[in-house]
């Protein structure tokens, strides 16, 4: 007498089946993690049958005294978490919040300055399929490809050179600490916005072990979702800056957005309030360790690893001089169970859709209980894999270890 089962048998076994395949694969998308269950029953709340246009105090429909309270909270626990003087809990993903950002900042045709996507920057940072590649006059700067970090020198002559109205700073797939400082200083050198992505990160930042952008930045952006460990969701902050705030404000809502997902809302509450605790430090710190004790054993089995290891809960393995792509080691450690993504890497040969790399990120299997004696393990299995894609007994033989140490850290036990 389930009521989702009693009503839709269909969709309720795919939710199992997909509760499964999340207990029995390890999670190595840097962008995944697996948010608490107290964050999927506020999410799962009666809150999301509410309508509330409008922000706290302000709102477009009445009966909304509880969403008040629900988006409060997450605003002063956003703001306490990452020191800032404003935060909008509202935007549905970290795509709407980088839309908001541009449109209350730029005009179509200005030019923007940000890190390409086959360097580690997002779709959002100016890529041509995007909105921000199609509306803007969107330049892009790039890795120095000997050392695997950001060319900051590109960056300064690229923005003399174009003088960009905004410079994006922020990536999905960058092992290395961000100089926040630097690219403030080339901002204001040129007269332009400094905003900062820092989806990727956020988790880190709240914990205290990669530099906070917001001093820094005009405007920071993050996804909830990724090291944060909240609900799916985006999220706009910024020191105090009351003309720049009104604008993000009214760009979200009614700009480019309805009525708030208040469920949602709660949920990032309730994912900063476990960010503010102090077991999230010890978390962070943890997926950090994971990361580099994994970048470690992928150096010593002789593979490429771009800039030569990571600072943070990422790191990209090139795949150049083994001959494999990407797409092909994707699939060969999917077969056993690993998932992983394909990822471009620095002169890479391969197409964007096959590449010669993966990226693999530490947020879920930290989550899950792995230590740094298990990503160990891990890493040396899934070399073991790639190094022997045709060897039937090392697959086998790797799938089997994946079984075990699956059932021994359940992820919703
Ligand atoms: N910004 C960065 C740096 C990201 O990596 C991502 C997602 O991967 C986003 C923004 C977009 O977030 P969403 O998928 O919630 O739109």
């Amino acid at each position: 007498n389930n009521p989702l089962n009693t009503t839709d048998s269909e969709i309720f076994d795919i939710i199992a089946d997909e509760a499964n395949r999340q207990e029995a694969h390890i999670e190595l998308i840097a962008s995944e993690n697996y948010t608490s269950k107290a964050v999927m029953e506020a999410q799962g709340s009666v809150l999301t049958n509410k309508y509330a246009e409008g922000y706290p105090g302000k709102r477009y429909y009445g009966g909304c005294e509880f969403a008040d309270k629900a988006e409060t909270l997450a605003i002063e626990r956003a703001k306490t978490l990452f020191n800032a003087d404003y935060a909008n809990v509202q935007p549905h993903s970290g795509s709407q919040a980088n839309a908001a950002v541009y449109m209350a900042l730029l005009k179509p045709g200005d030019t923007i300055l940000g890190l390409s996507l086959d360097h580690g920057g997002h779709l959002t940072h100016g890529a041509k399929p995007n909105f921000s590649g199609k509306l803007y006059n969107a330049v892009q700067y790039g890795l120095n490809t000997d050392t695997g970090e950001i060319d900051y020198q590109q960056v300064a002559a690229l923005a003399e050179e174009h003088q960009p109205k905004m410079i994006v700073a922020g990536f999905s797939a960058y092992s290395r600490v961000i100089d926040w400082q630097k690219f403030k200083d080339i901002a204001q050198s040129v007269g332009a916005y400094l905003f900062v992505d820092m989806a990727h990160v956020a988790g880190l930042v709240a914990a205290g072990l990669y530099p906070n952008p917001v001093p820094f930045a005009d405007v920071v952006t993050t996804t909830t979702h990724k090291t944060l460990r909240g609900p799916r969701g985006g999220l706009i902050l910024c020191k105090s800056n009351p003309e720049l705030e009104k604008k993000f404000n009214s760009l979200i809502f009614p700009g480019i957005q309805g009525g708030p997902l208040m469920h949602v809302i709660a949920a990032k509450a309730v994912a900063f309030k476990e960010a503010l605790a102090p077991e999230f430090t010890t978390y962070q710190q943890q997926v950090v360790d994971n990361a580099q004790a994994m970048a470690e054993v992928f150096l010593k089995r002789g593979y490429g690893v771009v800039s030569g290891g990571t600072d943070n809960h990422l790191f990209l393995v090139d795949l150049i001089a083994r001959g494999m792509t990407g797409k092909e080691a994707d699939a060969l450690l999917g077969a056993v169970n690993i998932t992983v993504n394909k990822n471009t890497v620095p002169n890479d040969p391969q197409s964007p859709f096959v590449t010669s790399g993966i990226r693999i990120g530490t947020p879920a299997v930290t989550s899950r209980g792995f230590k740094v004696s298990h990503v160990s393990d891990l890493a040396n299995w899934m070399c073991d894999l790639l190094d022997n894609p045709e060897d039937a007994y090392v697959s086998e033989q790797v799938k089997s270890n994946v079984a075990k140490l699956t059932s021994e850290f359940p992820v919703y036990a």
